[in-house]
This record gives C-alpha cells, sequence and structure tokens, in this order.
C-alpha cells in the first residue's frame, strides 16, 4: 500500500477527474475514494486518463472505496462493490473499507434521518457485514479488506469471530497533531493492521467547521519546523505520519498542492520534531459523528 494517497471526499465533479490525473503524473498510486463522496465515476475518468496514456498500469494503482453505512446488510454488500467497480470502471478494488461500523437503514438517502436529527439505523451487525466483505475477496472483486473509524473493543470483536477468514488489513482514521491516535494505532500495528491517517491536515474545509476552531495549517511550531526544513505546513504533517508509518491521504484538487503534498520523501523530522508535533495532541475531533451518538454501535463513546 503506498503510504501517501490522494483524498478525494469533497472534490467536486469538474474538478476531481484533473486532480486524480495530475496526482498519478506526480507520483501518486494510491486514491482514496467512497461510495458517499459521490464522484466514483469521475475519479475513474481520471484513472482511465492515466491508463489509456499509458502514463501507469492498473496493477501499479492502489485503488480504496469504501462500503456505505445503508449497504450493511448482509444481501447488499455485493451490490455495492458492484456500483462502486462500475463507477470507477475497474475489475477490483486493492482495498474495501466498512466506511463507519454503523448500519443505516437502507435507502437513496446517504444519512437518513429520523425526526431528532440521528440517524435511522438498520438491524444489521458489522460481524455479519464482515462476513459478507469477506465474499468479495473470496469473488476477485476486491484484494483486501479493512476498516474505518472503529474502536479497540470494535476491532477486537472482528477479531475474535468465530470463522473468521479474512482479518481487517488496514483501518482508516482521523488523524493529525490534534488526535494522534497513539493508543489506537500501537494497537492496531500490533496485530498487524495498518493504518491509515484521514483529515491529516485538519480538513479545514469540512462543512461543519466553526469560526475561531484551532487550525493545524496555522499552527506557529509547526509553521517554525516547516521553515527549517524549508518545508511547507502541509508537508510537515504529511511526513508527520509516514514517520509513524501510517499511510497517509492529503485532498486536495489544487494542482500546485497535490504535487506539494508528494514532495515528502526527502527531507527527515528529527525525534525532537516528532516529540513537538506529537505535543499537539487534545483529542480533538473535525468529526465527531454526532449523527450516531445513539446508534448501538457508535464508535467513539470508548477512550479509544
Ligand atoms: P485534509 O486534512 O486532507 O484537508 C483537505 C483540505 O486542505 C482541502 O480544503 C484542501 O484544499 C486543503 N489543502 C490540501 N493541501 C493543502 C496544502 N498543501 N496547503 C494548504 N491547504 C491544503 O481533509 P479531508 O477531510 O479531505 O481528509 C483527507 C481524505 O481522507 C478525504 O478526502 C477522504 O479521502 C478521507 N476521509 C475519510 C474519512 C472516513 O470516514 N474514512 C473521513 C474524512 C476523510 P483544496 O482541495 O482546495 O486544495
Amino acid at each position: 500500500m503506498p503510504l501517501v494517497g490522494l483524498g478525494t471526499w469533497m472534490s467536486e465533479k469538474g474538478k476531481v477527474a484533473e486532480a486524480v490525473k495530475t496526482a498519478i503524473s506526480a507520483g501518486y498510486r494510491h486514491i482514496d475514494g467512497a461510495y458517499c463522496y459521490l464522484n466514483e465515476d469521475e475519479v475513474g475518468e481520471g484513472i482511465h486518463a492515466m491508463i489509456d496514456q499509458g502514463i501507469v498500469r492498473r496493477e501499479e494503482l492502489f485503488i480504496v472505496s469504501k462500503l456505505w453505512c445503508t449497504f450493511h446488510q448482509k444481501s447488499m454488500v455485493k451490490g455495492a462493490c458492484q456500483k462502486t467497480l462500475r463507477d470507477l470502471k475497474l475489475d477490483y478494488l486493492d482495498l474495501y473499507l466498512m466506511h463507519f461500523p454503523t448500519g443505516f437503514q437502507p435507502g437513496e438517502e446517504i444519512f437518513p434521518l429520523g425526526e431528532d436529527g440521528l440517524v435511522i439505523a438498520d438491524d444489521s451487525n458489522f460481524l455479519d457485514t464482515w462476513e459478507a466483505m469477506e465474499k468479495l475477496v473470496d469473488a476477485g472483486l476486491v484484494k483486501a479488506i479493512g476498516i474505518s473509524n472503529f474502536n479497540k473493543d470494535q476491532i477486537e470483536s472482528i477479531l475474535n469471530k468465530p470463522g473468521l477468514k479474512y482479518k481487517p488489513a488496514n483501518h482508516q482514521i482521523e488523524c493529525h497533531p490534534y488526535l494522534t491516535q497513539e493508543k489506537l494505532i500501537n494497537y492496531c500495528h500490533s496485530k498487524g493492521i495498518s493504518v491509515t491517517a484521514y483529515s491529516p491536515l485538519g480538513s479545514p474545509t469540512r462543512p461543519w467547521a466553526e469560526p475561531g476552531e484551532p487550525s493545524l495549517l496555522e499552527e506557529p511550531k509547526i509553521k517554525a519546523i516547516a521553515d527549517k526544513h524549508h518545508k511547507s505546513t502541509a508537508q510537515v504533517l504529511i511526513r508527520f505520519q509516514i514517520q509513524r508509518n501510517v499511510n497517509v491521504i492529503p485532498k486536495s484538487v489544487t494542482p500546485s498542492r497535490i504535487k506539494e503534498n508528494f514532495k515528502v520523501f526527502d527531507f527527515e523530522l528529527s525525534d525532537e520534531d516528532m516529540k513537538v508535533i506529537l505535543s499537539f495532541n487534545r483529542n480533538w475531533r473535525g468529526f465527531s459523528l454526532e449523527w450516531g451518538i445513539k446508534h448501538k454501535d457508535f464508535p467513539l463513546h470508548t477512550e479509544y
């Protein structure tokens, strides 16, 4: 799994195909997508343009997608994966993640909400959903399966599931200096599960960001580390994850930033730099998943 990938959440249609092309031309080989980003058809266009031009071969790429929560019923998992493959125009995914442990009422709505503003759960169980995902590997639709936004107990329940055929290959979680996730990363690594950091720049443009919230890209001490290495703050935030052996998927649709975010293999943060960056941890989440607080499988009630 290439350590640095291109994130595509909120990458608008009309821009995301170009972003994927710019990324692949710049050397990215890992693209992170999801059904619920509603742009996989255009992500696929970008990928195929690069394959057709001979810039890259399919087998050199590492394409990730995610099973959305309205498809957790066992009978729906294969169809959801096939829809993603059709949109991307690919025969297989390199990695397919269960986007959240929480199953939602099936239907057209991405977030089916009740009158209380909270998501409407279905009666699925993520262990059953996992079993259906295992079958995707056997059917050759995906090379590997993983999870996203799970807590340690939930991961453990998969690992301890009677009859488990494949353990999660990867866990994708929110991770940046305000949420360093040391315990969860150590736990995953101890179980042979690789970790991917989402929102590595602090997701500054997520729609629910409040004015006055802390901004990683503007932290003077991180900026000072960047200046010392003649790099940008974003590059330091990305390099920070690489040096922890954590995959990292910064999103951008801006060509200069896409290229900048990949130029992270020609410098090294010192132990002291890493300590300073880790000291920003305040367990602050850009994604507190308020829609799911009453869901039986809400992942954020536990310490980690
Ligand atoms: P990021 O932390 O990657 O931040 C993206 C924002 O930073 C965009 O507004 C982008 O702007 C800007 N940006 C990118 N590069 C730079 C730079 N060099 N300098 C300054 N600003 C920059 O946030 P995301 O929340 O998008 O997380 C990354 C990816 O992780 C997602 O796109 C998605 O693929 C994945 N993800 C997964 C989740 C999950 O539940 N599994 C949840 C959230 C994200 P612009 O595009 O305008 O250049």
